[in-house]
């Protein structure tokens, strides 16, 4: 039976009182759900220098380092393979995230978002060798690395940098188990090999997992009515071998009650179960055209300041929805207003090149063009 697995919460999606302003963070909400989290016995939070507009780390401090003793609470946070320019700026934006947290040492320090991109960057600059220069001095008690890349570019990078890394955050979860861009499967294949503890990043698919298509919500309430889709997702990754500790991104009082009890009252996912969940699977896939987590890792370098994940999202939920798009359309029209159209992406790539899932998103704003632009009633910025 497995048993033991950590639950951390996950700050890349903290309340916000104004959903267009990715850093009015909701301090009333957050400072709540923070102390509950704690009350409940768990300890482990989860941020990154680029959060929130590169304000996540701020957020934590206030709510919870400037809150909590030190010793009551573990925190993560993690270099930007992506923004670092050479060794001196690693050394700089290090030290811009200790007084951004208000701490003086990291309990956990991850390689961010390591992938083909950002790979030879990282071998030029030794940023492995300059998170175990921090460790030895002690401002970093354990290095990780987040891998959205293929099993093979991960085992080269473990059989050459292993020793120096603690544990692998991976992106697991019952959709992406075998899915061709994320390969949850193959890549914890790896990590058992060099016997290190997984961590668990998305195991909720950035909330697809958590709101379910109808059909899909039935097939899991009818074995288990008073379970939510979430403890599903999260009793999935937990029930992994290899697996010390999940994460889950959290904003609302119900949502940590409901994960935290999940955790608390662990049960492993049964082999029957396993097979609602394919069955569950193919829905979702049936219904979700595109794959995207709503992580807006994309939107940083975008020319065009075009918001790739809201319009993925109003696409995916015109294909969920039978009927008219009016209200979608709508919402495109308002998003339009702020940021660039669909029809404006110059085709740069910038986009492609950060998204972890690897998704061909100018060809998905074609079709996202397609649906909202052409022909539509609805007028959109000129
Ligand atoms: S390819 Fe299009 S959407 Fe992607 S960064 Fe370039 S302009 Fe933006
Ligand atoms: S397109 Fe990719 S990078 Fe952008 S929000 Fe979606 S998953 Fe994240």
């Amino acid at each position: 039976m497995k048993q033991n697995v950590d639950f951390g919460f996950g700050c890349m999606r903290l309340p916000l009182l104004t959903a267009e302003e990715s850093d009015s963070f909701d301090y009333e909400n957050i400072n709540k759900i923070f102390d509950r989290f704690l009350e409940k016995g768990f300890t482990y939070f989860d941020t990154a220098y680029t959060y929130h507009g590169y304000h996540g780390e701020e957020a934590v401090r206030k709510a919870l380092v400037e809150r909590h003793a030190r010793d009551s609470f573990k925190l993560a946070t993690k270099m930007p393979l992506r923004d670092f320019k050479d060794a001196d700026d690693m050394d700089k934006i290090f030290s811009e995230q200790l007084e951004h947290c208000g701490v003086s040492y990291f309990d956990y320090y991850l390689l961010h978002n390591m992938g083909t991109n950002v790979y030879e960057k990282c071998k030029k600059y030794d940023a492995f060798g300059f998170a175990a220069k921090k460790k030895a001095e002690g401002k970093i008690r354990n290095i990780g690395m987040s891998f959205h890349d293929t099993p093979e570019l991960l085992d080269e990078i473990l059989s050459k940098y292993g020793e120096m890394l603690d544990f692998i955050q991976l992106q697991v979860n019952y959709a992406d188990w075998e899915q061709t861009n994320v390969q949850s499967r193959r890549c914890i294949d790896v990590v058992r090999k060099y016997k290190k503890p997984v961590t668990v990043m998305e195991p909720c698919k950035g909330g697809t997992l958590v709101n379910l298509p109808k059909e899909a919500e039935d097939i899991l309430k009818s074995k288990r009515p008073n379970s939510s889709s979430a403890s599903w997702a999260l009793r999935f990754a937990a029930s992994q071998y290899g697996v010390t500790r999940v994460l889950s991104g959290m904003n609302s009082i119900e949502q940590v009650e409901d994960n935290t009890d999940t955790f608390l009252n662990f049960e492993p996912i049964t082999e029957i179960e396993q097979k609602l969940l394919n069955n569950v699977k193919e829905i979702i896939e049936k219904n979700t055209p595109i794959p995207c987590t709503g992580c807006s890792y994309c939107t940083h370098g975008c020319p065009k300041g075009i918001a790739i994940p809201e319009y993925f999202a109003l696409f995916n939920n015109i294909s969920q929805i039978t009927g008219s798009f009016s209200s979608q359309a709508v919402y495109y029209n308002n998003i339009a207003l702020k940021h660039g159209k669909a029809s404006e992406c110059i085709e740069c790539g910038q986009c492609e090149k950060a998204c972890p899932q690897h998704l061909p998103i100018r060809k998905y704003l074609k079709d996202v063009k397609e649906k909202f632009e052409a022909g539509s009633s609805f007028p959109v910025r000129k």
